[in-house]
């Protein structure tokens, strides 16, 4: 089988940099707890990778018994709970991406209601309404928008949220007299991938995105991919690549941002083999 790989995959800049940061603490801690809060980001090795030097992964500021440093992932955590982490002695080393502090910024300082254009239940959605006094609305289909008023809102979008539905959302929006005043923070490293993923899906019969099944970018590449018409797998690694990619000849490769060059070429090298 060929595999053609996306000419820009894996992690961003914002991933390399909380892992960067993220190791200097385990290498440097020395005899204090390390506790890190949710993923660092979404991938199973590098989160297991980190448990293996000694980290705690945590879900609440509660689960601390004994303070210690506490990594903050690059998907950000509400300020209730950075603030409960710092009153209870806790050092906090920020691996939150600038994309995603931009986005927690623009929340806390905007003068009219916020909705979040994002994906309910994802962590940096959670932060993102986190960074607000008061309920934030999350906007995830177009049926969300039956509960919001008419009216001005500051329109907050998830860095890795699909550009399709965005659109869809603010038009529909519109149409129901709600005006967003879009600031729209997907992020760089998403919009790129996406455009190779796009090129990519052209000269091949199926994509396969490296990536976890949780991870709302990988998943949006394996969209972009369907929305050109081409089949695209979500795999993990290279042990779960389902039966059906081996029927194809020629495959396209990418991966999320969150995923290591080692768990892509893996998966390269047991499709080349077939
Ligand atoms: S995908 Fe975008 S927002 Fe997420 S870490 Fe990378 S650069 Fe930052």
């Amino acid at each position: 089988m060929k595999v053609v790989l996306a000419n820009n995959l894996g992690f961003c800049k914002g991933v390399e940099k909380a892992l960067e940061k993220a190791e200097k603490v385990c290498s440097e801690a020395e005899n204090k707890r390390i506790y890190f809060f949710g993923e660092i980001v979404h991938n199973k090795l590098v989160t297991d990778a980190f448990i293996g030097k000694g980290a705690m992964i945590i879900k609440s500021p509660q689960e601390i018994k004994e303070p210690g440093i506490v990594v903050i992932r690059a998907h950000g955590i509400p300020d209730k709970d950075r603030k409960k982490l710092l009153d209870s002695g806790n050092e906090i080393v920020d691996c939150t991406c600038p994309v995603v502090l931009k986005g927690q910024r623009l929340v806390r300082e905007s003068d009219i209601p916020v909705i979040i254009l994002g994906y309910k239940g994802h962590s940096e959605v959670y932060s993102l309404c986190g960074s607000s006094d008061s309920d934030v609305p999350v906007i995830s289909s177009l049926s969300d928008l039956d509960e919001i008023l008419p009216g001005r809102y500051r329109g907050v979008v998830q860095t890795t949220f699909s550009k399709p539905l965005l659109d869809k959302l603010i038009e529909k929006g519109r149409g129901k007299g709600i005006e967003i005043e879009l600031v729209n923070t997907i992020c760089r490293a998403s919009i790129v991938r996406r455009e190779c993923v796009e090129e990519l899906a052209e000269g091949v019969e199926a994509v396969v995105v490296v990536g976890a099944q949780h991870s709302a970018n990988a998943k949006e590449l394996v969209q972009t991919a369907i929305r050109k018409g081409c089949p695209a797998f979500l795999v993990e690694n290279e042990n779960s690549i389902p039966d059906e990619v081996f029927a194809y000849n020629i495959i396209g490769l990418t991966a999320g941002a969150s995923t290591p060059e080692s768990q892509y070429l893996k998966v390269k090298e047991r499709l080349e083999i077939r």
